[in-house]
């Protein structure tokens, strides 16, 4: 992916950083309705970076109003060209200021810049692109039923959305969700996570600048307990959308069922990244690495277990560990860095706290696991080997930088454990023998299977999975659907 921007200027948020960070309600910068705020802290420094307005119901209830007003008046009228034009210079604008979103991204996230550059911003910049594009061609069907009938569908749009978004991708996954609703001609309440809201309060501005109405989108930093919880509950939100853990994806669809809105889940995984004997060694390990390490190991859709055929198992732990351990960890400011640190204290020590389990348990760490320094979030990259399929290690989601390796014996063996835990969302084969690894992609319970590679998204694929996993897919056609609802025209041509 080829997007052209500029990342040059040495601190391109600090002047964003200076303000106090407001909601953002009905086209206006707000203080919270209680006055008070919470601190954003850069994970690799423990500093204290942005000072933000804390909302509460009353918060999300303005909000929902806004968008309800906007939504009946100039959004959902709006010629569909001209929506789409508008979301373009929206897209526009975000490259323009790709150095400082970039910047937030990775101070709030604690991210490599490298990573920013590379992976979420080019993303998020791809799926506003790509949902500007579907605005005007958004259509409904002729239906053939009876002589006398002109009988057609239009698909419009579902009305105002509540964005859920967490911490690990907010400006990707939150665009994931941005740009199809607001291209259907929904609008929105978005709730950023509060580990990470910089991101959604700056590219709020730039919509608006862009010309997006007031109210089409807003932005209400806080607490999912009040925040998101008033969304979820709120009689006037017509969809959720939700990206986050499988409890409060639980709770979101307990609470929608309220006056029945839709649902949209994207969860948890423990997903298997599967290698056979007569697989590139190399390419596997190395994928493998990445599968797991990338962003940390906070990815939904990490190789958080790699399952090896007996014959390769050795090789592929000694591989995997050398790539652990040649890892360039550090400052995320830093280019050259490929991992940066965990996003929070708490995630930090729920991850080591993995690791002591993993070595209770009976499995072998072969390097890393430990904290590193005393400032920031730092894990080092940890491989568990002799890791059998029971253990919990093996079974929970970790959301950190930790693989589990596990041997098998066949294919049999290997789908038994590939589709072995409670989560549904990816898997990946590796494998020269093209009917095995077909046979393993269509029996393996995923959203997605990666053959021979791992990890790769595009907006352009649905994205999603079942039971923990989530409800309901993202992206391609399928937002479309997510974002409308049909509607059946019957003329009578009797008349
Ligand atoms: P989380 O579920 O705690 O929070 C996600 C969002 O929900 C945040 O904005 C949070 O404030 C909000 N929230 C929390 N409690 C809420 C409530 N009661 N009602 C409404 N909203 C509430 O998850 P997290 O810690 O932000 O993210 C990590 C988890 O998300 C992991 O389990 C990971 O697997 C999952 N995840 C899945 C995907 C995917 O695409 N499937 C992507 C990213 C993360």
């Amino acid at each position: 992916m080829s997007i052209a921007y500029d990342y040059s200027r040495e601190t391109p948020a600090a002047e964003f950083l200076e303000k106090p960070q407001l909601l953002l309600i009905d086209g206006r910068r707000l203080a919270s309705a209680s006055g008070r705020t919470f601190a954003s802290i850069n994970p690799a420094t423990e500093q204290v970076i942005a000072s933000i307005a804390e909302g509460n119901e009353v918060d999300a209830d303005a909000a929902v109003a806004a968008a309800r007003r906007a939504f009946e008046g100039p959004w959902r009228t709006m010629r569909a060209a001209e929506r789409g034009h508008i979301l373009l210079k929206w897209a526009e604008l975000l490259k323009r200021h790709a150095d400082e979103i970039v910047e937030l991204e990775s101070l709030d996230a604690g991210k490599p810049v490298a990573a920013v550059l590379r992976q979420d911003f080019p993303a998020a910049v791809d799926t506003l692109t790509y949902y500007a594009g579907w605005a005007d061609k958004i259509s409904g069907d002729v239906v053939s039923t009876r002589d006398d009938a002109l009988t057609y569908t239009v698909r419009e749009p579902v009305g105002v959305v509540a964005a859920i978004v967490p911490w690990n991708f907010p400006l990707m996954i939150g665009m994931w969700k941005l740009a199809p609703a607001l291209a259907c001609g929904c609008t929105v309440v978005m709730k950023p996570a509060e580990l990470t809201s910089l991101s959604a309060l700056r590219i709020g501005e730039l919509a608006l600048e862009a010309g997006l109405p007031p109210g089409v989108l807003n932005v209400v930093t806080g607490p999912g307990r009040t925040v998101g919880e008033a969304l979820v509950n709120h009689p006037d939100v017509d969809k959720v959308t939700f990206t986050g853990s499988p409890g409060v994806g639980r709770g979101i669809m307990k609470g929608a069922a309220s006056n029945f809105k839709r649902v949209s889940l994207e969860l948890g995984g423990k997903s298997a990244n599967v290698i056979f004997d007569d697989a590139d060694l190399d390419a596997a390990s190395k994928a493998a690495a990445a599968g797991i390490f990338f962003n940390a190991g906070q990815v939904c859709s990490a190789g958080s277990r790699v399952l090896v055929q007996e014959a390769v198992y050795d090789e592929v732990v000694e591989r995997l560990t050398a790539r652990a351990k040649a890892i360039r960890m550090g400052d995320p400011a830093d280019r050259t860095t490929v991992l940066g640190p965990v996003i929070s204290e708490k995630q930090m020590k729920s991850i080591l706290d993995y690791v002591a389990i993993g070595r209770k348990e009976g499995a072998f760490l072969t390097t890393g696991g430990e904290r590193v320094g005393n400032r920031g979030y730092f894990i080092s990259p940890a491989v568990f080997a002799n890791v059998e399929h029971e253990m919990r290690i093996s079974q929970e989601e970790i959301f950190g930088p930790v693989v589990s390796v596990i041997k098998f014996k066949d294919e049999a063996d290997a789908l038994r454990i590939a589709n072995g835990t409670a989560y549904s969302l990816a898997a990946g084969v590796w494998s020269r023998d093209i009917g095995r690894v077909q046979r393993f992609a269509r029996k393996a319970r995923a959203g997605t299977v990666w053959i021979n590679t791992y990890g790769y998204t595009d907006v352009r694929l649905p994205w999603g999975g079942e039971r923990d996993s989530g409800l309901g897919r993202e992206h391609g056609t399928a937002a479309i659907e997510n974002f409308t609802e049909p509607k059946a025209i019957w003329m009578n041509l009797n008349v």
